[in-house]
């Protein structure tokens, strides 16, 4: 079969683009800029220039192709395209997927953006189609995508699946940019990892990241594991209270789906086996034994790309 499928996937400075065949072989993919003047209305044609553009040069006609499937950032109907609330783009109750099928005449599907990355994480990455998997992402925040009997879910008005605002610290938490405090994302996000660190070393405690601070006047959650790597036990520390609390916070949510896979991304999961090794334990400690062994962890395999996958196995899901 010659079908071909389109992923988008919108973020706040590009919109990436990708054409797949009909097993998801990715043909060609490229970026455009995101223009966030005017609220953002001028994205859906731009998006949709840029892939007229694409099929020409790859001399595919329009009839081939199945679909177009759409991540975007935010709050959004799943069921009509609409995106309610659009994060860092300005989109209110905009009608996404409605304009750009107008624009191309192509069934359009749309998703939240972590949503979209964790269905093309299980179609081309790390998943391998399993029916019941948790992806998360620790990067600037925690995302997360979850899929339950094969589906993702999306939830009474696409909220669910938002582990990065689990509380986890009922009193006393971190501010998160949710306007709550505690919330899981104040605690293992790249910037909360950050944060403890600088907390270490701004107390005088005895650590070798006062070095690294000194010499590049602030601290990343990269600079955080390989401190650990060299034995340094404040960072140990750090990266222990980190997967502890990721790791219960996962045994609780693996209580509501039974999954086969939990996949680790975002630039926080650079780090491994040493954030899964310790992240292994302690969801072995926190979890039901047959969940934890029906479990296993893995890191992220489509970087950046898991969106544009994922766009275009929403179209080939939803099509058939
Ligand atoms: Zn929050």
């Amino acid at each position: 079969m010659n079908r071909k499928f389109i992923g988008v996937d919108i973020g706040g400075t590009t919109i990436k683009i990708g054409i797949f065949t009909n097993d998801g072989e990715l043909i060609d993919k490229w970026e455009i800029a995101t223009d966030k003047s005017d609220s953002g209305s001028r994205i859906p044609a731009d998006i949709w220039q840029s892939i007229e553009h694409k099929i020409t040069e790859h001399m595919i006609t329009l009839s081939t192709i199945g679909g177009i499937g759409v991540g975007a950032p935010g709050f959004i109907d799943a069921k009509t395209g609409k995106i309610l609330i659009g994060v860092n783009i300005g989109w209110r109750d905009f009608e996404l997927g409605n304009v750009l099928h107008e624009l191309s005449g192509l069934p359009v599907y749309v998703d939240n953006d972590a949503n979209i990355a964790a269905i093309g994480e299980n179609w081309k990455g790390s998943g391998d189609l399993v029916e019941d998997l948790i992806v998360v992402t620790l990067g600037t925040g925690v995302g997360a995508g979850i899929v339950a009997n094969g589906h993702i879910i999306s939830g009474t008005n696409g909220m669910a699946g938002e582990i990065g605002h689990i509380t986890v610290e009922k009193d006393g938490g971190v501010p998160c940019n949710c306007g709550r405090s505690g919330c899981l994302e104040t605690v293992t996000s790249a910037t909360g990892i950050a944060r403890q660190a600088t907390e270490a070393v701004k107390a005088g405690e005895d650590t070798t990241l006062m070095e690294r601070y000194q010499m590049n006047k602030k601290l990343t959650a990269k600079d955080v594991f390989d401190s650990a790597n060299e034995g340094d036990i404040v960072s140990q520390a750090i990266i222990n209270h980190v997967t502890d609390v990721l790791g219960y916070t996962l045994a609780n949510v693996a209580t509501v789906i039974n999954p086969s896979k939990i996949i680790i991304g975002g630039g926080v999961s650079k780090a491994g086996e040493h954030l899964l090794g310790p992240l292994r334990t302690a969801f072995k400690k926190y979890a039901l034994p047959r969940i934890n062994e029906g479990c296993e962890f893995e890191i992220a395999a489509l970087g950046n790309d898991a969106g544009i996958y994922g766009g275009a196995y929403l179209v080939k899901q939803t099509i058939g």
